[in-house]
């Protein structure tokens, strides 16, 4: 089959959370399965993007309304991602050093959709699927079906993954014009709540609709942002297939950005390691357990009550513990964390900002990972602390129930109920008794390395669901 991704996100070329993770290895595995899987994403000016080598394989004019605007697809030429890599770049809106936060993410959007399909409409032959990832992308299964200009490809089936639900999209009826023209009594296919609704008209227009972990798309039908009705009334169309993780980039044995690389043999002397360099670099002490915390520092994932966890378990624990925390979001949440560093310096430390290499050290450095997230549609990072043989310490809410299982109940990780700071400094303190008993404790360093997360699994689910497609 020929799959086509389309994405505001795709490791290594841009980042911002876990969408990148899955658009950068979902396609590899599709390919790896003897398909083609290829993948398109704005050309923003990154790192990647400048240094890597593109060739130029379609340059026209669009528009958006009446904004008439040129854009160029590249394609990146050494396949060095294991997939065919497109970008869109579009003069004054792609061409920027962030993803989103800009006044007219609106307007990036929609001339980036607009483009790619523009684009794959002239082509020879039929893609077998289009597959789009959360709002930014949104309104392509609604064009394909009834943009008249886009009648040549209307059969071509449409698939959303929602990787989070939070972020929809919304823009005024006003911008309708921005749109290629189509019957208008069809119009109501993209509007929910008084708006133009990109995710909203995702879930009403593509073939199917998948979520990234099944316990995920049973809470949306209950908590999705005001789509909830929407959702049950599509929920026969709807499936959850739990996220995997690349392999190969997320590996202790062989990722190049650890100062010592391990394997489930080594996983003692290798994390020690990689903690001493860690506590040596923050001025922590790597013979106390070392508590982490890295993400958007937001509600959805706790954030907000990070500062207090970390004061009360601090306090609690005296100098029995060090927390670091790797994040960057709301500038209150920085500035409380940032402030913890005057009262608990030596045991505490946080960087601000995004920073992948830090992440994986942190990853393979860790004893505990902690996630008291409010809303984790799958959650990649407890997925990668079990590849490193770090403990998650979760909230039992969406793809977090799905992957970590108490050691209570003979799993490996430690799991409380409520995002709040009573439960996660109880789960601190269970896991401060765990880290002493240290034969267990490294019993399930083994245990949790032994987990398979990778994509085999779902980049098959993935294709059978294309197979299925009627
Ligand atoms: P979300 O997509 O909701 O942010 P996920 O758990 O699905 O959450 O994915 C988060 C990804 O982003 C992980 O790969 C994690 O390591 C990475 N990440 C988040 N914040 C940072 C940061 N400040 N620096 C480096 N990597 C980060």
């Amino acid at each position: 089959m020929e799959i086509i991704h389309i994405s505001a996100e795709c490791y290594p070329v841009a980042k911002v959370g876990g969408l990148a993770d899955v658009v950068g290895a979902l396609p590899k595995y599709q390919n790896k399965l003897g398909h083609i899987a290829k993948v398109v994403v704005p050309a923003y000016d990154t790192k990647f993007i400048r240094e890597s080598e593109f060739e130029v394989t379609y340059d026209a004019w669009a528009n958006y309304g009446n904004h008439h605007f040129q854009y160029r697809i590249l394609k990146e030429r050494t396949n060095k991602l294991g997939f065919d890599l497109y970008v869109i770049h579009i003069q004054g809106l792609t061409d920027r050093p962030n993803v989103y936060g800009y006044g007219d993410d609106t307007e990036r959007f929609v001339a980036f959709q607009i483009a790619t399909l523009d684009w794959i409409v002239q082509w020879e032959h039929r893609p077998d699927v289009i597959h789009c990832h959360d709002h930014h992308t949104g309104l392509v299964p609604f064009m394909v079906a009834n943009c008249i200009k886009y009648k040549p490809i209307s059969s071509v089936p449409t698939v959303l993954t929602i990787h989070n639900a939070q972020y929809q999209g919304q823009f005024g009826w006003n911008k309708l014009y921005y749109l290629p023209a189509f019957d208008l009594w069809k119009g109501g296919l993209l509007g929910w709540d008084d708006a133009i609704n990109p995710l909203a008209s995702a879930i009403k227009c593509a073939w199917k609709v998948t979520t990234v972990s099944p316990t995920y798309l049973e809470e949306m039908m209950g908590n999705a942002r005001g789509l909830e009705s929407l959702l049950r009334q599509e929920r026969w169309k709807s499936v959850g297939i739990l996220n995997g993780i690349d392999n190969e980039v997320w590996d202790p044995a062989t990722d190049p950005m650890l100062g010592k690389n391990y394997n489930i043999k080594t996983v003692e002397a290798g994390k020690l390691a990689n903690k001493t360099a860690l506590c040596n670099v923050f001025q922590l002490d790597p013979s106390k357990p070392l508590f982490t915390f890295i993400g958007r520092l937001v509600d959805e994932k706790g954030a907000d009550i990070l500062p207090d966890i970390f004061y009360t378990a601090l306090q609690q624990h005296g100098d029995n513990i060090n927390v670091l925390v790797l994040g960057s979001g709301d500038n209150w949440v920085e500035g409380r964390l940032n402030q913890l560093k005057d009262i608990f310096g030596g045991k505490y430390n946080v960087y601000i900002g995004y920073n992948e290499q830090v992440s994986h050290e942190m990853y393979a450095g860790a004893d505990f990972l902690i996630m008291p997230s409010r809303v984790e549609p799958c959650g990649l990072n407890q997925l990668y602390a079990l590849r490193y043989g770090t403990v998650p310490i979760v909230r039992r809410v969406g793809g977090l129930r799905d992957t970590v299982i108490d050691i209570g109940d003979n799993g490996f990780g430690i799991c409380h109920d409520q995002t709040s700071i009573w439960d996660v400094t109880h789960s601190i303190n269970r896991a401060v008794d765990f880290y002493n008993d240290k034969k267990a404790f490294k019993a399930v360093r083994k245990t949790m390395m032994k987990i398979d997360h990778s994509w085999d699994r779902a980049a098959l689910n993935y294709i059978e669901l294309y197979q299925n497609l009627k």
